[in-house]
């Protein structure tokens, strides 16, 4: 069997390692190197050095990264931000026009809003569920849609196949945010995306302890978007690398508790009297549900509720669970919790926040990995309280 035919928990640890290994080596070192001897190599881009992302930790990464997904190729980033502006960068000029899914993460949403928009990009909002509206927000200077998998922090998930197809119809170049989802539960190139992005700092890593990013697709993409990351310089330093490629390995492991625990923790909240709403595609009563058995393998350890109380309750609330940490950022074997109003979605204006459900009450919770039964209880008592 090829390697790449291989189920993805196989394909985590072994694709894309070095044959043979190097110095025999099971584990890729770290090449703390940041030049390499020149080879004779006629263009830029392919001279060994550091920035320019081909030492042998990133090309592994690579290779790893594209076999995950089913994609072509892919490259690693300093973040998720670097992958996700690089990205943009690469595909729009001054003078185009994007199509973004309303509910973004707020970086992007800043990003898309801010310093797009300063270089001549302009952008319109779509809303994931309404099909029928994307037509006549299109121009004819429209490049591309951008989207997520399942959107930071409401959890929605958009009409993934018609993005798709529109996409498709319409000429554009279709981007998607797989962070939340993680290659596990989503691998985009296979239902027709583009390009999937990555913030790897989350689920991808795993453990909290790294910054990076990601982007998987089309090769012929993936080659412009190396070119424009080696000289905004946003590459990922070996270290790095070698941590991202170690977490990786157990990405498989680590998505089946949490999308296990998460789905359990939801349905505990869906029905406690002191919680209002719940946002998790994985509960039947969700508007994503049908969807997200449609398109993916597992709903993701990523939720966020409401508790009746309102904002003053959720801040109780967060001063009295023990086991989730208050910080932000997701994705790691630790749970967290956060107000996406006080963290992610700062940036965001109230009453944009307002209209895309954002409130000052919503809790953002990233369910780790620890004992489900000892969550719950946590939980229990902290409502309770
Ligand atoms: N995409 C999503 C969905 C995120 O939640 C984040 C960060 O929280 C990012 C991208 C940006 O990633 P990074 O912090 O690695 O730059």
């Amino acid at each position: 069997m090829e390697k790449q035919e291989y189920r993805i928990e196989t394909r985590l640890i072994h694709a894309g390692e070095p044959e043979p290994r190097i110095g025999g080596a099971v584990t890729l070192p770290i090449f703390q190197s940041s030049t390499y001897e020149y080879a004779g190599q006629d263009s830029y881009d392919d001279l060994k050095y550091i920035r320019l992302n081909n030492t042998p930790n990133h090309t592994a990464l690579h290779r790893k990264l594209a076999a995950m997904e089913g994609a072509e190729d892919a490259l690693v980033a300093s973040s998720g931000m670097a992958a996700i502006s690089t990205t943009l960068l690469t595909v729009l000029s001054s003078g185009d026009h994007l199509l973004a899914q309303d509910c973004l993460y707020g970086g992007t949403h800043h990003f898309i809003t801010n310093d797009l928009q300063c270089l001549g990009i302009s952008y319109d909002f779509i809303d994931g569920d309404d099909v029928s509206s994307w037509k006549k927000k299109l121009r004819p200077n429209t490049r591309a849609i951008f989207v997520e998998t399942m959107t930071n922090p409401t959890l929605q998930v958009a009409d993934l196949k018609s993005v798709v197809a529109f996409a498709k119809a319409h000429g554009l170049i279709s981007m998607i945010d797989n962070t939340f989802a993680s290659p596990i539960n989503f691998r985009p190139a296979q239902w027709g995306f583009d390009l999937s992005l990555h913030s790897c700092t989350k689920y991808l890593n795993g453990h909290s302890d790294i910054v990076a990013g990601a982007v998987i697709g089309r090769a012929d993409l993936i080659e412009r978007i190396v070119r424009k990351l080696n000289h905004l310089g946003g590459s990922l330093d070996p270290h790095a690398c070698f941590l991202l490629h170690r977490g990786i390995k157990t990405l498989a492991v680590r998505m089946k508790q949490h999308n296990d625990s998460a789905l359990q923790i939801a349905k505990f909240l869906d029905r406690h009297e002191a919680v209002a709403s719940v946002n998790y595609p994985g509960l039947p009563e969700n508007a994503g549900y049908r969807r997200a058995i449609a398109l993916f393998d597992g709903f993701s350890g990523m939720l966020s509720f409401e508790l009746k109380g309102g904002a003053d309750a959720a801040e109780k609330l967060l001063h009295q669970v023990t086991l989730p940490i208050v910080a932000p950022s997701l994705g790691g074997v630790e749970t967290l919790i956060t107000r996406p109003v006080t963290t992610s979605h700062s940036g965001m204006s109230p009453e944009e926040r307002q209209r895309l459900g954002i409130t000052d009450g919503l809790i953002r919770l990233s369910v780790g990995i620890e004992s489900t039964e000892d969550l719950i209880e946590d939980f229990r008592r902290a409502l309770s309280a």
